[in-house]
């Protein structure tokens, strides 16, 4: 008999023992078998049958079920702790995602930029601007349902310009996470218009019922935010048919503005055996981000056509000096630039980030909540090595990011490439307690400084010493 066999059969080997008085087969004869491997001998059973008689309910049930006598056996009796550790339980389960969809709960758009802050270093106009507009827009979701009275509060779908690495999709990201709502992020470059190669406009919203877990409801409170809207900008001189460009931002317009769209329901494109989900795009909250390159030459040129006239008429090139000469951006400049006025008219709130200087990297390095020194320092506390950055070495860093023009996101790259060896050679080694990166390791004129554990001498490790 195979083993398998030999188990279904019950024959295990060992004797059966009743469930309920635990008599083992040899004391108290044949047993009767009950699903989920459960043995009664037959007086058990014979009292159970006897007890329907009598009338009388017990632990709630009805008379008839009543097959311990009134009492429960003492092994399965359950202590008061599991009771209360049950209904624990369930209650958990029961726990709501937190989420703002309660006008009670809206954060106040201080408490906004203040979450903001923690994560988001500078980028203060941007930050109030956004923390306003979300706190406006999530009251007109929430009070849409509440009052008629005729007064209906517009959309505001925001525009961002703002230079590359300067925190546009950190900031989306960092507010989605923190108001519980799903967000779908898009690169405009992969949209075309319907029916080209490349997705439609409405694959974002399937991208967003996807981070809404399938819910149609959450989808319809989430944030949209298509990266790199300057891509789409209607393209000059040309005679073929713009399927990436000004066709796009034609095919965006209903999206921005309200329209049910039907769409895949886990999957990014239509085919027949795909269930669709209808969504309603009125709630949704869409955000546009781009670097818009030269949109400074159509701001500058504007500026010194209105200063060039009358009798404070400036020289052409007073503005060429002006750092952020971003933050005086129109709506007329970037119809200039060739966004389409419907889709601006869509966007009403248009605003922008400063690019990123050395001394807002230098913060970005080690302020905010996960900066990215601080990930490092956990990292090595767990070998238990202290991780220290001297301030002339943080400076270091953020200068050479300054030299890459990739405003914060050349940080990563920068330390990832001199971490590599430390976190590398650190562990061979489990007397270090404490490592010190200095301006001279990062520039590569020196070593980082080793200091032992409990020797509090510093010992500096020459180049040679690190190679051997
Ligand atoms: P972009 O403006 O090009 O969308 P990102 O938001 O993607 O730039 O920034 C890239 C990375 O740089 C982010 O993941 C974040 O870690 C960091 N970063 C950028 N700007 C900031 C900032 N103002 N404060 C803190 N970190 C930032």
């Amino acid at each position: 008999m195979s083993e398998d066999k030999k188990n279904k059969d019950g024959d295990s080997g060992y004797e059966d023992v009743c469930y309920l008085c635990r008599r083992p087969e040899s004391v108290a004869g044949k047993m009767i078998h009950i699903p989920n491997n459960i043995c009664i001998c037959n007086d058990c059973m014979q009292k159970t049958f006897n007890s329907m008689d009598k009338m009388g309910p017990m632990f709630g049930m009805p008379p008839y079920m009543d097959m311990f006598g009134g009492r429960m056996p003492e092994h399965m009796e359950i202590s008061k702790k599991q009771k209360l550790k049950k209904r624990g339980e369930k209650k958990k389960e029961k726990k709501e995602p937190e989420g703002i969809f309660d006008i009670a709960h809206l954060p106040a758009p201080h408490v906004i930029k203040g979450a903001l802050d923690e994560y988001v270093v500078g980028q203060d106009f941007a930050k109030k601007v956004i923390s306003v507009n979300v706190y406006n827009h999530y009251k007109r979701v929430l009070t849409d349902d509440l009052e008629d009275d005729g007064v209906e509060i517009e959309k505001s779908n925001m525009l961002m310009v703002g230079p590359t690495g300067s925190g546009k999709t950190y900031l989306v990201k960092t507010l989605a996470r923190m108001l519980h709502v799903p967000l779908a992020i898009t690169d405009a470059t992969s949209l075309t218009a319907a029916g080209y190669i490349g997705d439609d406009v409405e694959s974002v919203i399937s991208k967003l019922l996807a981070a809404a877990e399938n819910d149609v409801d959450r989808a319809e409170h989430g944030i949209v935010f298509i990266d790199e809207i300057d891509k789409i900008a209607k393209k000059r001189n040309t005679n073929s048919r713009d399927v990436s460009g000004e066709a796009v931002q034609q095919g965006m317009l209903k999206l921005l503005e309200g329209s049910e769209v039907e769409v895949p329901v886990g999957a990014t494109n239509k085919n027949a055996m795909v269930p669709m989900a209808t969504v309603n795009t009125k709630n949704i909250l869409f955000i546009c981000g781009g670097a818009f390159p030269e949109l400074e030459k159509v701001i500058k040129k504007r500026l010194t056509k209105q200063a060039g006239m009358g009798f404070n008429a400036t020289l052409s090139d007073e503005f060429d000096r002006e750092q952020n000469i971003l933050q005086k951006v129109t709506t007329e400049d970037l119809r200039e630039f060739g966004m389409i006025p419907e889709f601006l008219g869509r966007l009403p709130i248009v605003f922008a980030l400063e690019a990123m200087t050395e001394d807002m990297l230098v913060r970005v390095l080690k302020e905010p909540k996960n900066a990215i020194i601080k990930q490092y320092q956990k990292l090595l506390r767990v070998d238990e090595v202290d991780l220290i950055f001297d301030d002339e070495a943080l400076r270091a860093i953020a200068k050479r990011a300054v030299e890459k023009k990739t405003g914060a996101r050349a940080l990563r790259a920068i330390i990832e490439e001199f971490m590599l060896d430390i976190m590398y050679e650190i562990p061979k080694d489990d007397l270090i307690g404490r490592v010190t990166i200095t301006k001279d390791y990062i520039e590569k004129k020196g070593s980082p400084v080793i200091e032992m554990r409990g020797s509090g001498n510093a010992k500096l490790l020459s180049q040679q010493e690190a190679a051997e």
